[in-house]
Parts: structure tokens; sequence; C-alpha cells
């Protein structure tokens, strides 16, 4: 019998705590509405307090931004969101003294890429990226079985992208840059640019080719900083039928064959794909974080 190690994808709109030790062994799924900090993780620490057995560790894939340097006075702390009573919250200190095991942290979307990494659609790759199109804008980069860190982490939604003001006169809503690509292209933009939710939008409404644009905008400067051997996209958004199609179609436009491999051509189909884990990848890369918090 291996361990049992606890997951908690602590997102913007919901946590989801697991716990287990992979895809064929994940039991005791909670989801918890993000409300304040007190009442959301104080019901993510019932959870794991309640199970029939302990856990080892935890592991927390957590919106942000977030220290994730463990040698930083910040680290487990989610820093600057905009999100009301957020703000400088301890989220894995207080995880760590309720439940006294050790705790790994990292962004959600670190976190969801580590997860497609071990399990998914990244599964042998040397450097792959993920993102997420839901409430906001995510990205992780893995390279060599690691998400890349650096100062803090990449925040791969806040990038700059071109934004025709005659075409689109929205000025997007990201609290810190308006129009920046999460400002422009996540699901809270569509809904507020259109005036209806996302999800409701039909096929054949002008929101696909734009959303397509900025979507492949995006990732395409993301294939030529990092050169990445895939790149997973997942979130809410990427459900709208054949909106990842269009985005394919737009990604290779915009690389215009000066980036002329097989995968970028005409394996472009098997380059952007979808997270093979589905809505899981967060909750499971969160267990291998908690897995790696023990050593
Ligand atoms: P989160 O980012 O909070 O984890 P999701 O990834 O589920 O959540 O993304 C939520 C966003 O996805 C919302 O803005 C919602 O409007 C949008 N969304 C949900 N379903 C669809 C759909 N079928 N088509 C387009 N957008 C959708
Ligand atoms: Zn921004």
């Amino acid at each position: 019998m291996g361990k049992t190690y606890g997951g908690i994808e602590a997102g913007g709109t919901k946590f989801v705590c697991a716990a287990g030790d992979g895809p064929d062994n994940l039991s005791a799924e909670a989801r918890i509405d993000t409300t304040t900090p007190e009442e959301t993780v104080g019901r993510a620490i019932t959870f794991f307090q309640e199970l029939p057995e302990p856990v080892a560790a935890i592991g927390i894939g957590s919106f942000g931004p977030l220290g994730p340097d463990p040698a930083s006075a910040r680290y487990g702390f989610i820093t600057t969101t905009p999100k009301p009573g957020w703000r400088n919250f301890d989220l894995a200190g207080t995880v760590k003294t309720a439940l006294g095991v050790p705790v790994g942290f990292d962004t959600d979307v670190n976190a969801a890429a580590l997860g497609e990494y071990r399990w998914g659609a990244g599964r042998g790759l040397d450097s792959f990226i993920y993102l997420t199109v839901g409430t906001g804008i995510g990205g992780g980069n893995v390279i060599g079985g690691r998400p890349m860190h650096g100062l803090l982490h990449p925040e791969m939604g806040h990038i700059r992208i071109p934004h025709n003001l005659v075409d689109d006169p929205f000025l997007g809503i990201c609290a810190y840059h308006g129009d920046c690509f999460e400002g422009l292209a996540a699901g809270p933009a569509l809904e507020k640019r259109w005036g209806q939710p996302a999800g409701t939008l039909p096929a054949d409404h002008p929101a696909w080719p734009l959303e397509a644009g900025y979507l492949a905008s995006g990732i395409a400067n993301f294939i030529f900083t990092l050169s990445p051997q895939r790149v997973i996209v997942g979130g809410g958004v990427m459900e709208q039928a054949g909106l990842l199609a269009m985005v394919r179609r737009e990604v290779r436009q915009l690389l215009a064959g000066f980036i002329d491999t097989p995968e970028t051509t005409r394996e472009i189909d098997v380059y952007i794909v979808p997270p093979a884990l589905g809505n899981r990848s967060g909750v499971l890369g969160a267990i291998i974080l908690a897995e790696q918090a023990v050593g």
C-alpha cells in the first residue's frame, strides 16, 4: 500500500480537495465554495481531519500571485490578488499548522501541469506548457519534469497581446492591466463584452473568432519564447465546441512558417491539445506536490 496524500486545488471560485495517490486511487473528493479564507480553508482542513485514514502530506495548487520560494518569508502566501480578503493570506502555513503534516505549495497551473506530466498529455515530454482559460488565464511551463519558477512564477495570463480597438472596443477586465491577455480573453471578459455568459454564446457568434485570435496570439508568443514540445489548453472556455480547432488554425497562421516543424504544421491537432485528465489535472497535480513535500 502506498501512502495517501491530500491534494487541494485552491481556486478563486471553488476549492477541490481529494485524498489518494493517483488517478485510479482518488477518493473522497470535496468541493468547497471559495468565500472568506477562514471559512474556506477551515472547511478544507475539516475535510482532511475527518478522513478515516490521515494523509501523509498535503499539496496545494493555488490561485495567485503567490510566494512559491520555500526560502522566502512570503512562502505559502497568496500575495497580490485582487480577490477581497485573500491578499497576504498564509494558505500553506494555515494548513500545515492545522494538520501537522508537510505541505507542498505551487500555483494551480503548475500543479495541473505536473498532473499532466505524470499521468496526462505531457507524459514523456522534456518541455510543454499547460494553459487554462477559465475565470482567469494562467499557464505553467514544465521543463525536465519540473514546473519553471524564477523571480516568482510565470503569470502567462498577463502578457500583452495585440488589441485592435476598432474591431474590439472592449477595454478588458484585468484589475491590474485592463486589456492584458486575461483581461481580453478569460471567461468573465467574454461575458462582460457580449452581455451574456460565455457558455451561452452560440457557435456562430462573432465572439468566437475574436476569442480564437486572442488565444492564438498568446499561444504563439509562448511558442516563440518557450519552444514547448506541446501546448495543453484547458479551462471552462475551451468547452466551447470548435474553439480549439479555430485556435490551431490561427496559431499556424501566426507562426507563419517561421517555426516550421511537423508539430506546428501537419501535426498541430496533436500539438495543441486538451488536458488528458480533464478538470482533474489540478487536484491530481496537488497530490504530486504532497508527495514531493515528503521527499
Ligand atoms: P475556474 O477558472 O474558476 O477554475 P473554469 O475553468 O470552469 O473555472 O472556467 C469558468 C469560465 O468558463 C466561466 O467564465 C464560464 O463562463 C466559462 N465557460 C463555462 N462553460 C463554457 C462553455 N461551454 N463555453 C465557453 N465558456 C464556458
Ligand atoms: Zn492583467
